[in-house]
């Protein structure tokens, strides 16, 4: 399916790029800025979920697309505040460089105590915006949910969804898709704001809006701003879409297709941000079938994306904010009993419940108060300790990287360092 050589391949152009006028951005010190900087977040996708989803799909030996990618790092996730980070302020450090508390939205302690609040802290989006770049969002979890907010609004925190909604429409967004249609509509709160229609007033300063795949074939030029919502609140998960949704619901990889077509109009170029967001959900629900299938189709989405640019000018990087549950795969089990049957009946039997894949933390755990229940039909892997949604965890995420510049994302890095590599590579 891949060519062998894909890692000498991309090095190879990525030399000839930097050779070449016209691919990326040349400037006079020779250095070559990419025209294309696109960010892909599995949100929770740890090390363990690309693993197991590789050796389903693929068998042990095979490899899933991200794997060809030529460059890999360790991203360390850790907050201003907690050991262990949620995805608000994972995903703010990698917008604006600046580690924040759990919660905040592309705003730190600091900044909220200021008294010009009007001045935001700046994300190396909105340098790409004022280089006259195109910017997309795109995400399987609601629009306004916090790794997507975290590169288009300011809010202190991330529960303030309908603040954060309002902010699309003043941002520097031309498109956005996802879920969370609901946040958009008239509200039952008794604030004025709660009043408005969101959607019929973008509407009406010409966005133009998709509600579902049929809406997809039709092409908007750059100038309409688009929003996409195609489900009231979260994207279904694919695993547990009926026929029909999923005959009206787009994909992450269709958004990713048609997000890279539209935003490829701007001749300047384009900043794409498209996250995973429902592995983390399925990982906090234990389902583990579900964040397999999850990370299938987030994984398909970085093939949609490196196949649909080119190395020649675009920056490729695919993350996550954290691990979520301490999800493994141990034990020995056979090569020829696994290969293409994680999924399903067999993760129902006995041996596959008792060890293979667990947990660290989740409903299926040991509780201290004995008479909890936990459903064995929805759980049916084990969690060391009890907790109604499995926590996320400590340890460092992958980063895997391709194109113009990518091979300052080896090492061991900060989350952090993420904005301040790709400010670097778009100012040089
Ligand atoms: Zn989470």
């Amino acid at each position: 399916m891949f060519p062998n050589s894909i890692r000498n391949y991309s090095i190879f152009v990525t030399l000839v790029a930097s050779l070449m006028i016209g691919c990326g951005h040349q400037t006079l010190q020779g250095e070559v800025s990419p025209t294309n900087v696109i960010l892909m977040i599995g949100d929770g996708m740890g090390q363990s979920v690309i693993s197991t989803t590789r050796i389903w799909k693929a068998g042990s030996d095979g490899s899933l697309f991200l794997d060809q990618l030529p460059q890999v790092g360790l991203v360390k996730t850790y907050s201003l505040d907690y050991t262990v980070t949620d995805s608000a302020a994972a995903a703010s450090a990698m917008a604006t460089g600046l580690k924040t508390n759990n919660g905040m939205i592309s705003v730190t302690p600091e900044t909220l105590a200021r008294e010009d609040q009007k001045k935001q802290l700046e994300t190396w989006v909105d340098i790409a915006k004022r280089q006259g770049k195109s910017i997309g969002v795109i995400t399987t979890t609601d629009i306004h949910h916090a790794t997507p907010a975290a590169f288009y609004a300011h809010q202190e925190s991330r529960k303030d969804m309908r603040k954060i909604a309002l902010q699309i429409e003043t941002s520097l967004l031309d498109l956005v898709m996802g879920g969370g249609l609901e946040i958009l509509l008239p509200q039952k709160g008794d604030l004025p704001s709660d009043k408005a229609d969101l959607l019929k007033d973008l509407a009406s300063k010409d966005w133009r809006i998709l509600r579902n795949k049929a809406d997809l074939k039709r092409r908007w030029d750059l100038k309409h701003p688009i929003i996409g919502a195609f489900s009231l609140s979260h994207i279904p998960y694919y695993n547990e879409q009926s026929a029909k949704e999923k005959s009206s619901i787009p994909t992450l990889m269709d958004m990713t297709s048609y997000a890279i077509q539209h935003l490829s109009q701007n001749p300047k170029g384009f900043v794409l941000i498209v996250e995973g967001g429902r592995i983390d959900q399925a990982a906090h629900d234990t389902k583990t079938e579900n964040m397999l299938v999850e990370m299938d189709h987030f994984d398909q989405s970085v093939e949609v994306a490196y196949k649909a640019t080119s190395p020649h000018n675009t920056l490729l990087m695919v993350t996550a904010d954290h691990e979520t549950g301490g999800f493994t795969f141990s034990g020995y089990l056979k090569r020829t009993e696994v290969k293409k049957h994680i999924m399903g009946k067999v993760l129902d039997e006995p041996e596959f419940k008792r060890t293979y894949l667990s947990w660290a933390t989740g409903p299926a755990g040991v509780s201290e108060q004995k008479n909890i229940k936990t459903n064995k039909k929805e759980h049916p892997h084990q969690a060391a300790y009890y907790r109604k949604k499995a926590a996320h965890t400590a340890v460092d995420v992958p980063i895997y990287s391709s194109g113009i510049g990518s091979s300052e994302f080896s090492g061991t890095l900060e989350n952090t360092d993420i904005f301040f590599k790709i400010k670097k590579l778009l100012q040089q």
